[in-house]
């Protein structure tokens, strides 16, 4: 079997968001070493405690867009903030941002819903036309109903993530609910984007765990948007296109 290797680390932070320990810079000559050619700096949106602030994103293109020849992409990783999947960003915002990750957190406003209450959220969410990507969908601190929300995102043409932090740091128990996600995304053809969720510049492009369980349950290169900076492009463009057209036409 052909190894999935990726060329794009689409989600990472800096000690811009209050926990994290390294620069954009350690970041970017990290992803360099690691033979990514391109990152995305993805801190967490207002509502996440110690983040950073609204002023953090008004100067967010002041980052350069190739630093240690990767190219960087300036992001958000957005909380979902309620059952309605309103974000805790404004489109403003959204708008100005080369990638938007959004994603379940704690303390940010979604605590102890019910499975119901997540999927409908998430779905809200895959209807965001800012929104990109969902983040670590296999946390069991916020079940969704895999099933519909896969098939919502395939039909809005947008991926979910497997994050190797969730598989190896943080939000433990989320190896099963990724792999059972995973087979789905296999049955379905549709989509994912594997991902450090690095803090630290070490951590950068470090998805090994995350890739091998994506082979596990049957996922391939083709599945995997950040294996190719091109596919990555063409993705963002795709929903960038998108979005003009909503914002012309009526709903
Ligand atoms: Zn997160
Ligand atoms: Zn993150």
């Amino acid at each position: 079997m052909i190894s999935i290797k990726l060329e794009a680390d689409l989600h990472m932070h800096t000690i811009a968001c209050g926990h994290g320990f390294s620069t954009v810079k350690e970041m970017a000559e990290a992803a360099a070493h690691a033979g990514l050619k391109m990152i995305a700096i993805t801190e967490h949106g207002l509502a996440m405690p110690g983040g950073p602030h609204a002023y953090f994103y008004e100067s967010l293109q002041r980052i350069p867009s190739v630093l240690f020849g990767v190219e960087i992409l300036k992001g958000v990783e957005a909380n979902i903030i309620n059952v309605h999947g309103c974000l805790d960003m404004s489109d403003k915002f959204l708008n100005n941002m080369d990638i938007v990750l959004a994603g379940f957190h704690a303390g940010t406003g979604v605590d102890g819903l019910t499975i119901d209450d997540y999927t409908a959220a998430m779905i809200a969410v895959l209807r965001n036309p800012y929104v990109h990507v969902l983040v670590h969908p296999g946390n069991p601190a916020f079940p969704v109903d895999f099933d519909k929300v896969i098939l919502a995102a395939k039909e809005r043409q947008k991926v979910f993530e497997i994050n190797n932090s969730s598989l190896s740091t943080s939000r433990l128990g989320s190896a099963a609910r990724c792999s059972y996600f995973s087979r789905l995304i296999k049955k379905y053809n549709a989509n994912v984007v594997i991902n450090s969720d690095a803090h630290i510049f070490d951590e950068v492009g470090k998805c090994k765990v995350a890739v091998h369980l994506a082979m596990e349950n049957g996922l391939e290169d083709k599945h995997v948007i950040n294996t190719s900076v091109e596919k990555v492009k063409d993705y963002l463009y795709l929903h960038k296109k998108k979005l003009q057209q909503n914002l012309i036409l009526p709903a």
